[in-house]
């Protein structure tokens, strides 16, 4: 994992719990500063009113690694496929309202589905990789977790002929170090900020209801389209697309890092 570190000294005052202010030496001026992973601050000294320091500083930042939202439009994301059930019928849907999607494909998933991933693709979606197993990645080492994006993205190209430049980490679960590894594999970290919990299943008309309730411009929305009973959201996405349509919202893909 790379990381340019940048080294400062100075001194840290007005302390309290995850921020301070900081004010290098030679400079009149203190700023805020708030540490959080991807920054290390070494306490250098300490006296009743002044924490001496040293500290370094990730240039990327989880917030710069990981995102959420898109700059316009919504995107519709279908995690935990391919699945012989219900991503046919979840690509007959988005057919029939013809829109765009982006499926997040677990890679240990694959073996024997490889059409329904040709069919994504030849239907104009985008395939991401939500891992070779639905584990935490957090847990991973780093070699585990490198392992895990590569397996999943040679499987894909291998089918699509593309290298995908989508992941995203099974129970969105991450930090920083996965983030950077994806990174320096060509693969931004996706997340969502809407989410429907389809997996409750709560009925195809609630699922429906939670997507308008809390959707708005640049939104990422997550479905799921694999491990369990789709069903309603199959049966929720021709409405969801249709009310979305008419609230104005474009359909749209997920923006590739290049
Ligand atoms: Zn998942």
């Amino acid at each position: 994992m790379s990381s340019s570190l940048s080294f400062c000294s100075g001194v840290f005052n007005e302390v309290s719990g995850t921020s301070a202010r900081f004010r290098h030496f030679g400079s009149s001026k203190s700023k805020p500063v708030h540490p959080q992973w991807g920054n290390t601050i070494v306490l250098c000294g300490l006296s009743d009113r002044i924490l001496w320091a040293v500290f370094s500083t990730n240039p990327n930042p989880a917030s710069e690694l990981v995102r959420s939202s898109i700059e316009t439009g919504v995107v519709l994301t279908f995690d935990d496929g391919p699945n012989n059930d219900h991503t046919p019928a979840i690509l007959d849907e988005l057919a029939s309202s013809e829109v765009q999607a982006c499926f997040f494909v677990v890679g240990s998933h694959l073996e024997g589905r490889q059409p329904l991933v040709e069919r994504m693709v030849a239907e104009g979606h985008q395939v991401g990789s939500h891992g070779w197993l639905h584990e935490r990645h957090s847990n991973y080492t780093d070699d585990q977790v490198g392992s895990s994006l590569a397996k999943t993205s040679e499987a894909l190209q291998a089918i699509t002929g593309i290298a995908t430049e989508l992941f995203r980490p099974p129970y969105g679960d991450h930090d920083a170090r996965v983030a950077e590894i994806a990174r320096e594999l060509g693969q931004a970290t996706w997340l969502w900020s809407v989410d429907a919990q389809d997996w409750e299943e709560p009925g195809a008309e609630e699922i429906e209801h939670r997507i308008l309730d809390q959707v708005q411009d640049g939104a990422v929305i997550l479905l799921h389209d694999g491990r369990g009973d789709r069903s309603q959201t199959v049966a929720a996405l021709g409405p969801i697309a249709a009310s979305l349509t008419q609230r104005g919202f474009t359909i749209t893909g997920l923006p590739e890092m290049t």
